[in-house]
């Protein structure tokens, strides 16, 4: 857990609607020895784990998940909202509060049985990052990982993702 990390995120009240404290990382990314050090938190955990593939998800997932996929010398997957990757997809879909969601990864997008690390900067109620996954495990990929910059601990995200490693940078209580 690291402090300086911490205390850069910024709570903003009610956005994107009444009763949401979003997390705000920009401060963190506009620094870059805060950003690099959240990269080489993720960086440390997998090195030397044979990963062959860092999976993130749309869209500030993608900001830590190419940069970790590049100091690892492991490919990139974007997983993207349904209608935004060009070749043919696998898609998953799950609950939010109102109504659903739609996430998809190209179905080439691993080798079968590729080590694949999932990243994305927040873990809320897990939905987002199990339907990630199933993702993955359709195209081919085994899941060695689940990792979050920020994780709502008062949220039942991990027991979504029971089964899986999971790990998060910052814990919000
Ligand atoms: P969930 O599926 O509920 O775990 O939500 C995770 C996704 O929603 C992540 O991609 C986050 O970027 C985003 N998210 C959910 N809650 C917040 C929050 N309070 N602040 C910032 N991002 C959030």
């Amino acid at each position: 857990m690291s402090a300086r990390l911490s205390a850069a995120i910024r709570d903003v009240p009610d956005f994107p609607k009444p009763g949401i404290m979003f997390k705000d990382i920009t401060p963190i990314l506009g620094q870059p020895e805060l950003f690099r050090e959240a990269v080489e938190i993720f960086v440390a955990r997998h090195q030397g784990q044979g990963l062959g593939k860092v999976a993130a998800i749309d869209a500030r997932g993608f900001i830590f998940g190419g940069a970790v996929a590049q100091r690892l010398d492991v490919g990139f997957v974007p997983i993207r909202k349904k209608g935004k990757l060009p070749f043919q997809t696998y898609d998953e879909s799950y609950d939010l509060e109102y109504g659903s969601n739609t996430i998809s990864v190209h179905v080439d997008a691993f080798t079968p049985g590729e080590k694949v690390l999932i990243l994305d900067d927040l873990l809320a109620t897990g939905g987002t990052a199990a339907a990630a996954a199933r993702l993955v495990e359709r195209a081919g990929g085994v899941v060695v990982g689940l990792d979050f910059l920020i994780e709502l601990t008062f949220l039942p995200g991990r027991q979504k993702l029971a089964g899986y490693p999971v790990f998060a940078a910052i814990a919000v209580a």
